[in-house]
């Protein structure tokens, strides 16, 4: 499993900046160079470039190290792959990779990068400088790396891979039998029910709150913005500015993202249970709902928290697969009756039924993932995913205990504080949009 730390880059010299601009510039002409060949290949009908003739079409014209190159074509090719199996799925709107690159960031996989004392060196390739900077006390072997610009300042993303648990399924359960159902949802994040009587509430109310204080803060921005001279001082200032809070928020969600879907995961292990399901709610997307409401369903990343829950119940060794979810939350738990909730409670008309509405959701669910009919929950935990003002997360790489590790922007500029509210040094699964798509059980 690879887990990926993110170090902060912000105090680094203004030399170095430079180069890891022009270095991520030249990066962007690589991935330049794989398009057009991928272009001319589709025009021309013809075999479309593969590993091999990329590599060798771009061996020796940049001025990058020749594996980092290779990384961004591996990238590349990663890239056409995802879209294609996208359109196969009949996403026809999915285009191949088209827009020119200005920026694209720089990689080094592990081999290419070097330990030296208290530093990390990153060549740049023959004839040039290498780039660097201050290793983090927790960096102890070489490590995949890669520079990406977000929005304020660079940030090194550190690749951690860790020994490979062997993959799971349901056959190599033991039989305890206990069974769990996961209700993804934007008021309370996820509802989970047990086929042992237990449900469990995480709030999300934190997290959507976050994210419309953010729409606010954008749209004060974009008034503000809108009485400037496009491209004057204090249109780069508000742009600046936009994107410190863009980042902010970021982060902030992240971290409530991580613990809420942690409180999951504990509670599932601490009632020991073998399997999860969580229902996928993609069809929601694609109603139309009203600008206010479409604006709150397109910020719910339930993406996110489906891949945070399989990767924090694959480390507990619990069984975590996803499936259809659609029709569960409008129908009575005791006589099957439909109708659509309004609130947040469900109330049956036929049999009088009452109870939360999402862990109606859960329940209803087990049928669907293990063909067993469980009685509604009589105990419900309600917790919040944690404190906005505490970072203490094993999933976010706060522990109490890491007085010890510092980010390098404090490490250099500040006296090292006890809380760090704007979270500078973090851990979260990998991202990308080129890893592998989710595939959809049942
Ligand atoms: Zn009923």
């Amino acid at each position: 499993m690879e887990r990926v730390r993110i170090v902060s880059l912000k105090g680094i010299r203004n030399r170095q900046s430079a180069m890891i601009r022009a270095g991520q510039m030249e990066a962007a002409r690589v991935w330049t160079v794989c398009r057009d060949m991928h272009i001319a290949a589709r025009q021309e009908h013809g075999q479309w470039p593969k590993r091999d003739a990329l590599q060798k079409a771009t061996k020796g014209r940049f001025s990058l190290h020749s594996q980092s190159v290779q990384m961004v074509t591996h990238a590349f090719l990663a890239n056409v792959d995802t879209a294609q199996q996208l359109r196969t799925q009949s996403r026809t709107k999915i285009r191949y990779p088209y827009k020119d690159k200005t920026f694209y960031p720089l990689i080094w996989p592990a081999q290419a990068m070097h330990l030296r004392d208290k530093r990390i060196v990153l060549p740049m390739g023959r004839g040039h400088a290498s780039l660097v900077v201050p290793r983090p006390d927790w960096l102890t072997e070489k490590a995949a790396c890669r520079i990406v610009w977000n929005g304020v300042h660079n940030e090194l993303h550190v690749t951690l891979s860790k020994p490979d648990t062997p993959p799971m399924d349901l056959s190599s359960l033991e039989t305890t039998g206990r069974q769990a159902t996961v209700d993804l949802g934007q008021i309370h994040q996820a509802a989970v029910a047990t086929n042992t009587g237990e449900a469990l509430v995480v709030s999300g109310r934190g997290l959507r709150s976050l994210k419309r204080q953010h729409s606010k803060q954008l749209g004060e921005m974009a008034s503000k913005r809108a009485r400037c001279t496009k491209g004057s001082r204090r249109w780069r200032k508000l742009s600046k500015t936009r994107a410190t809070l863009t980042l902010r928020c970021e982060r902030r969600v992240r971290d409530l993202r991580h613990k809420g879907t942690r409180q999951v995961v504990d509670f599932c292990k601490k009632r020991g249970i073998e399997a999860l399901f969580v229902g996928n709610p993609d069809g929601i997307r694609r109603k139309n709902s009203g600008r206010h409401h479409n604006q709150r369903i397109s910020q719910w990343e339930y993406g996110r928290d489906i891949d945070y829950l399989q990767q924090k119940s694959e480390q507990d060794r619990i069984v975590c697969f996803i499936g259809d979810e659609r029709g569960t939350s409008s129908q009575c738990p005791v006589c099957g009756h439909r109708h659509k909730p309004k609130g947040r409670n469900w109330r049956c008309k036929v049999c009088g039924f009452e109870g939360h509405r999402d862990i109606v959701g859960a329940v209803n669910m087990h049928p669907i993932a293990y063909g067993q009919v469980v009685p509604f929950p009589k105990r419900i935990t309600y917790l919040r995913p944690g404190s906005l003002r505490r970072s203490s997360s094993p999933d976010t790489g706060h522990r109490p205990d890491s007085s010890g590790r510092r980010c390098l922007a404090k490490a250099r500029n500040q006296a090292p504080r006890d809380v760090c509210a704007g979270s500078l040094e973090h851990a979260h699964e990998p991202c990308d949009s080129a890893r592998s798509l989710p595939a959809l059980a049942g």
